[in-house]
């Protein structure tokens, strides 16, 4: 796993950014003060290659990146893309559609005012309602379904253009494509060992002192349901029901919907938001090979390869470049979308016509996981349709009907498919609980700052009562449930 932490100040603390959380985790004394500091496990992520040339192949054409040349347009002509487009290029006619919306949500954030989102699909709003900015001298026209397969295929996956033109918006914040005094430029970081690295140290923390029995593995959760009127009720496979005051869960939507919640307390919202919320698959090939090939032959180090092959992408591993053991294991495909459905039908199976022998020599072992068809998640992260912000993603960032029952996890994160840690707070807490939680658990760049209200009244940004976006949310959700608008 990759991360795209904010960059440190000259303290050695994260600046302001989409994870900014993580970096403090990361940072927090007490997962550092052993014998190897949880900070030191952290290496540079090559998110585009350190050195050599990683490859693009799309239309039958190859072309491998280098400083000196331009990529060919890949016979765009040949798909339908009039040569106007095809000189402005995929990238910047994407960053134009999206960008607009990246910039007034970093302006919300930034005032700290809310103005709703939108119900189009990205393939819609190019096709109805985006005009391309004058700076780009297009035609002041809608996108034609050939332009917009053609910017679908070489930025992204197979159909990802049906999922909600939020879903692309929140993706640039968390690339800090779009550029913001509170989102500045990312650091890109792995852990040394894996990301289970971090859950490691957190786990040796939390069961530290005897502590064992604060963390219960290898629990199938199979029931949820309210015990009365400030309980919980949890079942597991094999065991006794347990009485909780809270539960948080952060099992993945879909799997939620297996576990019987018929006593929970959802109202029909929620029921329907954890049917409907939409969820994207994925596949990762690994190889493991006799030696670090990619590099030796093209001097590739770090960064990925693009192709309309059914392979799509390859990740040209970061662990351990700088060392003598670099590592040899390549993800030699990493799918999402449509693309990660149709070669996930072939895990499994035998691979045939491996006719690169020089490969078949240097091959060592193969390991593929497919998130759809792994029960635990039943899906890799949550990908949203269009529209699905409005509604159903607020129907489940509410409490069941007793208020002891929270909806958490990836896909409750407005930043899907990452682990940025945003947290949680019921609503109708008072002032103290919520500065509490404050101390405790610092702010998201979500609920940072004062209310413009707030500012243009004249009061100054210092005051501990200053009204954040958090507050003015949580007074909403509040309000909605005691003036009945959220029904259970
Ligand atoms: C292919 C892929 C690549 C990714 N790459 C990155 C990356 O590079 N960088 C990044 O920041 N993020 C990445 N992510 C996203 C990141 O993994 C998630 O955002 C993060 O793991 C979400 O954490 P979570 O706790 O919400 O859910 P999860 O980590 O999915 O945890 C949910 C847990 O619920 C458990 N569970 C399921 N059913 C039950 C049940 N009935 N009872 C009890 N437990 C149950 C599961 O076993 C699982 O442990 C990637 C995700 C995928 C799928």
């Amino acid at each position: 796993m990759r991360f795209p932490l904010p960059q440190k100040d000259s303290d050695g603390n994260y600046k302001t950014g989409i994870m900014k959380r993580l970096g403090e985790l990361i940072n927090y004394p007490k997962l550092n003060d052993g014998q190897v500091p949880l900070k030191s496990t952290l290496i540079d992520y090559y998110y585009k290659a350190r050195a050599g040339g990683s490859f693009l192949y799309f239309n039958n054409e190859r072309y491998q990146v280098s400083d000196t040349s331009h990529p060919p347009d890949f016979r765009a002509r040949e798909m339908g893309v009039e040569s106007e487009y095809v000189a402005v290029g995929v990238e910047k006619i994407v960053d134009d559609v999206v960008e607009p919306f990246s910039r007034m949500l970093i302006n919300d954030l930034e005032k700290q005012v809310h103005k709703g989102m939108t119900a189009y699909s990205l393939r819609a709003y190019m096709s109805f309602k985006y005009i391309p900015s004058v700076s780009l001298e297009l035609p002041p026209m809608h996108l034609a379904t050939s332009v917009i397969n053609w910017c679908e295929t070489f930025d992204n996956s197979t159909g990802s253009y049906d999922r909600g033109l939020t879903e692309a918006v929140l993706e640039s914040l968390a690339f800090a494509k779009a550029g913001s005094e509170i989102i500045g430029d990312v650091e890109w970081k792995c852990f040394k060992g894996g990301s289970h690295v971090l859950i490691d140290y957190m786990t040796n923390y939390i069961t530290a002192n005897g502590n064992n029995d604060l963390i219960k593995f290898n629990k199938s959760v199979t029931s949820i349901s309210q015990g009365g009127e400030d309980t919980m009720e949890v079942s597991v496979r094999g065991g006794p029901s347990r009485t909780y005051s809270h539960v948080i869960s952060t099992i993945p939507l879909p799997c939620l919907r297996t576990i019987d919640l018929s006593g929970a307390g959802l109202n029909v919202m929620q029921k329907n938001a954890l049917r409907k919320l939409q969820y994207g698959p994925s596949i990762k090939v690994g190889v493991r090979f006799q030696s670090a090939w990619w590099t030796d032959r093209f001097g590739i180090v770090g960064g990925q390869s693009f192709t309309d092959l059914p392979i799509r992408t390859i990740v040209y591993p970061s662990y351990g470049v700088d060392s003598a053991s670099p590592s040899t294991v390549l993800i030699a495909s990493y799918c999402w979308t449509n693309d990660a459905e149709r070669l996930g039908a072939l895990i499994g199976t035998e691979v045939h016509n491996i006719t690169y022998s020089f490969l078949s020599d240097q091959y060592l072992d193969i390991y593929a996981w497919d998130w759809n068809y792994d029960p635990l998640t039943m899906g890799a992260f949550a990908y949203f349709g269009p529209g699905d912000f409005q509604d159903l993603y607020t129907a489940l960032s509410v409490p069941n009907a007793n208020k002891r029952f929270h909806f958490a996890g990836e896909a409750i994160s407005t930043r899907h498919a990452w682990v940025v840690y945003e947290y949680l707070l019921a609503s109708g807490q008072p002032q103290t609980t919520i500065e509490k939680f404050f101390n405790l658990w610092g702010k998201n760049i979500e609920w940072v700052g004062p209310s413009s209200w707030y500012v243009d009244e004249g009061r100054s940004t210092e005051d501990p009562n200053t009204n954040t976006m958090l507050r003015v949310h949580m007074a909403c959700t509040y309000a909605g449930e005691t003036s009945g608008e959220v029904k259970f």
